[in-house]
């Protein structure tokens, strides 16, 4: 059975290398926003615990079932000007966009690797790491399905490598071990920052959530290229988190100003002091908003930058002190 399915594979994929690379590419577009697609039902579902396989897909404003032929990728959204069949309430471009973003992503993954393991890997790898970087960003969570189902996935793609090898010439495709050194790699490193702030600060620097995701990035990216993730992801997070702390003080000015400007208009004091005590409730609860950090968005982006140039940064650096 197993070596039915292998074969088929192989004819396929076979099949598909000789085929004319328009064609192939056009299939591979559609797959990206179908996929796309599922994206979006990953995004909306997986924060609210809901189905995200056998549950139809609905408006989320009058919960009727969308109709299949008002819910072809790309296409429909133009189709319907973005509005819902039924209630004509507006859907979010980010829909539109993130099926446009997915098509474009592996069709680009077609272009640089053709039909091979690697182009597979990527592929599964977005499917997962994309819904990380929304869902982390807007609801500062993980889920487990993303992380431990990531994880699971990425060995599995090892195995296959290791014990079934569709291409043996490829550049992202790790072995099984290599997959299971990423992983206690990214347990070990995030793991360790975890418990040690528990220790030091007494409270959580990082949400489990997090480490978790760190597996998963271990288990596609192998250890060395995961450890150059890391790296990058630190970089990304405190360079970003300094410009959004730039952008908060610059938007804290503002507020600042509004208020002086509105003591020298001779308003009465009480009604100043009303607002000024509104802004520092506000600026209290931003602060405590903001005391945890979403690190999985940032992950996600040292992820990807190592996958295109881990080899070129590790061989850089070596040669260097060598
Ligand atoms: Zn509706």
């Amino acid at each position: 059975m197993v070596e039915l399915i292998v074969d088929y594979i192989r004819v396929l994929m076979f099949f598909l290398r000789e085929a004319n690379p328009v064609f192939v590419g056009s299939i591979v577009f559609v797959f990206g926003a179908v996929f796309g697609s599922f994206i979006n039902v990953l995004n909306y579902r997986l924060p609210l615990e809901m189905d995200v396989v056998f549950k139809p897909s609905f408006c989320p404003k009058c919960k009727r079932n969308i109709k299949w032929y008002h819910n072809i990728p790309i296409i429909s959204y133009l189709y319907l000007g973005g509005k819902c069949a039924y209630c004509r309430e507006s859907i979010a471009i980010g829909y539109f966009l993130i099926e446009l973003l997915t098509a474009f992503s592996f069709l680009a993954f077609y272009l640089l690797y053709g039909v091979t393991w690697d182009f597979i890997v990527l592929c599964l790898f977005f499917i997962i790491s994309l819904p990380v970087l929304i869902i982390d960003f807007r609801y500062h969570i993980i889920p487990d399905e993303l992380s431990i189902g990531g994880a699971v996935v990425g060995l599995f793609l090892g195995f296959v490598h290791t014990f079934i090898g569709f291409d043996n010439n490829t550049n992202i495709t790790i072995s099984m071990i290599d997959s299971i050194w990423g992983v206690v790699v990214g347990l070990l490193i995030f793991g360790g920052i975890y418990v040690s702030s528990l220790l030091v600060f007494r409270k959580e620097g990082m949400g489990l959530g997090d480490v978790k995701f760190a597996a998963t990035i271990g288990a596609f990216l192998g250890s060395s290229p995961s450890i150059v993730a890391f790296l990058l992801s630190f970089l990304y997070g405190s360079f970003l988190g300094l410009i959004i702390m730039i952008f908060k003080r610059l938007k804290n000015m503002k507020k600042i100003k509004t208020i002086s400007h509105l003591k020298n208009l001779n308003i009465s004091s009480d009604y100043v002091s009303s607002i000024v005590m509104v802004y520092v409730y506000q600026n209290q609860v931003d602060e405590l908003r903001s005391s945890y950090i979403a690190f999985g968005p940032y992950m996600v982006l040292g992820a990807w930058t190592s996958i295109f140039f881990a080899h070129e940064m590790i061989g850089f650096f070596v040669g260097e002190i060598i």
